[in-house]
């Protein structure tokens, strides 16, 4: 790395849902805080389905004094409940934001319900309510977003985030580096010069890795996936498998002075640690 190159190194956590989950999650922040990440970020479910467990995971980590950017998905929310959401995170002194469209959970209504349809339209409001309050990372796709109907659309819809006044992005998780680089290369073309911050998911778990990529619209290359089927239950094999590709992936990124790395915790520390440590960012400081 150049001295003047400094990625930002962040971790996703999810709310958990049990007393259990909650202590498990405070003793994996502890492990990931030590190596001292920008910030965590705090997933939060559509139509206000996590808000309250959101909440709490949030006001710990303020507790905490640690720097905390919740997610905030609109879809299926009024304005005045995105209102309300923001002047509460605003007295935690909460300065970041995950801003996001969200997919409502089923049997939750539909899509169109609530004040805002696309994260375009959090992101105005946010700035017209908030003004620069907030730093404000919107999601990218270097596969694209299903639901696009082309990707030369999901890229104009994701330029309409940026032009709201979105200060970064992160992108869904992906395994083919060369997505990530054209999408890099497409916004240039577009002008759209935000950072963009590469999403990686660790792979320690095949099967619930293959439900969310059919979800989420991103690719296991086959090479990849037929290896993960073939270790079936061996999970030490598929653990150690998928360190060695994901450790390659953030070399190449981090090779290509990517402007940093967010890692999706699941709530666990030792993939993340790991993959730290092996790629050399142990003593690492911002
Ligand atoms: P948008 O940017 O609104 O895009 C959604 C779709 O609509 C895309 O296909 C886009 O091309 C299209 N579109 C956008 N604007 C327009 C427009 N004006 N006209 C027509 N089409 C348009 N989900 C949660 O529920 N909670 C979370 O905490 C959460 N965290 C996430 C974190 C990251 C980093 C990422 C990458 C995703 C996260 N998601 C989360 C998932 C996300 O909410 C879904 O992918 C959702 O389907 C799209 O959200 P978005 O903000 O990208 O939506």
């Amino acid at each position: 790395m150049t001295t003047h190159y400094q990625p930002a190194f962040s971790f996703e956590l999810f709310p958990p849902k049990t007393t259990e989950g909650m202590e498990q999650l405070k003793q994996t922040v502890a492990r990931l805080n030590a190596v001292r990440p920008l910030y965590f970020s705090c997933t939060y479910g559509a139509g206000g389905s996590t808000r309250e467990r959101t909440f709490e995971t949030v006001t710990w980590l303020r507790e905490q004094g640690i720097t905390t950017a919740p997610h905030l998905a609109c879809i299926g929310s009024s304005e005045e409940e995105i209102r309300a959401i923001v002047q509460h995170y605003r007295e935690q002194g909460v300065d970041r934001l995950v801003a996001l469209r969200g997919d409502l959970p089923s049997g939750m209504g539909r899509l169109d319900s609530g004040t805002f349809r696309y994260a375009n339209e959090l992101v105005t409001f946010l700035r017209r309510e908030f003004s620069d309050e907030f730093y404000i990372e919107v999601a990218a796709y270097p596969e694209f977003h299903p639901q696009a109907p082309s990707a030369m659309a999901d890229l104009e819809n994701f330029k309409r985030k940026v032009d709201a006044g979105a200060n970064a992005a992160i992108t869904q998780y992906f395994y083919n580096a060369d997505a990530y680089f054209a999408l890099l290369d497409s916004c240039a073309h577009l002008g759209i010069n935000i950072p963009i911050i590469p999403g990686i998911m660790p792979i320690t778990n095949y099967t619930q890795l293959a439900r969310f990529s059919d979800a989420c619209g991103a690719e296991i290359p086959r090479w990849i996936r037929r290896r993960l089927e073939y270790f079936g239950d061996d999970r030490d094999a598929i653990r150690a498998f998928g360190h060695d590709v994901v450790l390659d992936l953030c070399e190449r990124l981090l090779e290509h002075e990517a402007p940093g790395l967010h890692f999706y915790t699941m709530n666990q520390a030792a993939p993340g640690l790991r993959l730290w440590a092996d790629l050399g960012l142990t003593g690492y400081r911002l």
